[in-house]
């Protein structure tokens, strides 16, 4: 058997890892984490240490760990059929079940799913299909994309440009000329506006409308957003954010993509962000939930709006020029068929939105009185706590001091894996949808134990 210290040996020497600093990876200054097991909550390393993983992964093994009922659908389908394209309409019935159970459980006037494997690449997918949906219409100059600045759709090209955090721009000569920004209704950091949350909200509207008459309504195709922003923070949107915003994009003709990647399939509480929040997107992003990572699988749902477009496109224009060697792969598949019906099964939606709402007020019983914690919120399983130096003046701690990773770090060193967000003092939390409320507790005590030893009493 290989050793640990001949693993992390070739590791530095073969392994480049994303979102890595690779020069102190590569001088063996960071930690090399080698995980060999997990069940429910909990993942195992090679140290033998036991750990609960308070962000299911990167907020995707939403099932929790060691589900065997995922594991046979693979090796099953391994056996069976372990591959077959899904171009010039072939599938497999683990797709075509899947694409059927997805569009059960999407808002009704969505339409039909394609498959993707990421979603960086789903989003891809949606901004080429919301191109490819003006030029049918006849508006070839109808192309430029709304984000918002925090929010984060993936780390290709284009959804590297979409995301708003300047860690995915900066040194890539990003973002993109077709990709325009606006405010993030991230309300608590907006403090020096003055503004009432109602107020912040017209605000965030106008700011949207003001955007699009600079650039001309007619040169703007799309807008997208996380139904409550992700890495950006952790942020559910104020109260009537989506309705407002809503209101302006169909004004002026522009498509919202609802990027559900990480609200997909029970985060939140609710079957879907857009649910949860009324929001009538024309394209939904699925990744992460729909096989809770047991393999790589996303998808971007269509309305029956943009479906109708699409159709009306491959009558003038021939077939649609877009796939992926991967598309639809039936072991992914598998897993997603499986994955859904184990979220039914053990009821983790409904589970999500009430322990998640347990799991934030234990967290401001411990420490909603803390001199440095400034915000705990969150909606479902993700909530987020943030830190700041000053409570009444909302002054941030300096950058430089990284507060955020160094609670994470004692956080860890009490067995709990949370995320340090990038380009906040914030630690997030979107533990598996199994989470139940004993553990819940647990992770509130040792997470208020982990702010007292880094930020004191
Ligand atoms: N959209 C959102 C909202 C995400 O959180 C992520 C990943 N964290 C992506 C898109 C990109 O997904 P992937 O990493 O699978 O490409």
């Amino acid at each position: 058997m290989l050793t640990n210290d001949q693993l992390a040996a070739w590791d530095r020497e073969a392994f480049f890892h994303p979102s890595t600093h690779l020069a102190q990876h590569a001088r063996g200054e960071t930690m090399s984490r080698i995980m060999t097991g997990g069940e429910g909550i909990y993942v195992e390393d090679r140290d033998g240490n036991r750990l609960i993983d308070a962000f299911a992964g990167l907020y995707c093994v939403n099932v929790g760990y060691g589900r065997k009922q995922i594991a046979d659908a693979i090796a099953e389908q391994a056996g069976k059929l372990a591959y077959y394209h899904a171009y010039v309409g072939h599938g497999t019935e683990a797709s075509i079940t899947l694409a059927h159970m997805i569009m059960e459980r999407a808002p009704a006037h969505m339409s039909k799913v394609y498959f993707g494997l990421s979603g960086s690449d789903a989003n891809e997918t949606n901004v080429k299909l919301v191109w490819y949906y003006n030029n049918v219409r006849g508006m070839p100059e109808k192309r430029k994309i709304i984000s918002r600045w925090r929010g984060y759709h993936g780390s290709g090209l284009i959804t590297g440009s979409l995301t708003g955090l300047a860690t995915f721009h900066n040194k890539f000569g990003l973002p993109l000329p077709q990709v325009v920004h606006t405010e993030a209704p991230y309300f608590y950091r907006r403090k020096d506006l003055g503004m009432s949350e109602a107020e912040f909200v017209a605000y965030c509207a106008a700011e949207l409308e003001e955007l699009i008459k600079r650039e001309g309504p007619d040169t703007i195709a799309a807008f997208i957003g996380e139904p409550a922003l992700g890495t950006g923070g952790l942020v559910p949107p104020p109260a009537g954010y989506w309705a407002a915003i809503q209101e302006v994009l169909g004004k002026y003709d522009i498509l919202l993509i609802a990027d559900e990647v990480v609200t997909g399939f029970g985060r939140l509480g609710s079957m879907f962000g857009s649910d949860h929040y009324g929001i009538k997107p024309d394209i939904i992003t699925i990744a992460k939930g729909l096989t809770s990572a047991y393999a790589p699988l996303s998808g971007s749902i269509v309305s029956d709006k943009v479906w109708k477009v699409l159709e009306e496109g491959t009558d003038q224009f021939g077939p649609i020029g877009h796939g992926w060697t991967y598309s639809a792969h039936p072991i992914c598949a598998a897993a997603g068929v499986a994955n859904l019906q184990l979220i039914d099964e053990m009821g983790l939606v409904q589970n999500a939105g009430t322990v998640g709402a347990a799991f934030k007020q234990a967290l401001i019983d411990r420490l909603g009185n803390h001199p440095h914690v400034g915000d705990i919120r969150g909606e479902g399983l993700l909530c987020a706590v943030e830190f700041v130096e000053d409570r009444d003046s909302r002054r941030y701690y300096d950058p430089a001091r990284k507060v955020g990773a160094q609670v994470a770090a004692a956080l860890l060193s009490e067995g709990v894996i949370a995320r340090a967000m990038p380009e906040a003092d914030v630690i997030g939390f979107a533990p598996p949808l199994c989470l139940t409320l004993p553990e819940a507790g647990i992770i509130a005590d040792r997470m208020a134990k982990a702010v007292k030893t880094v930020l004191g009493e």
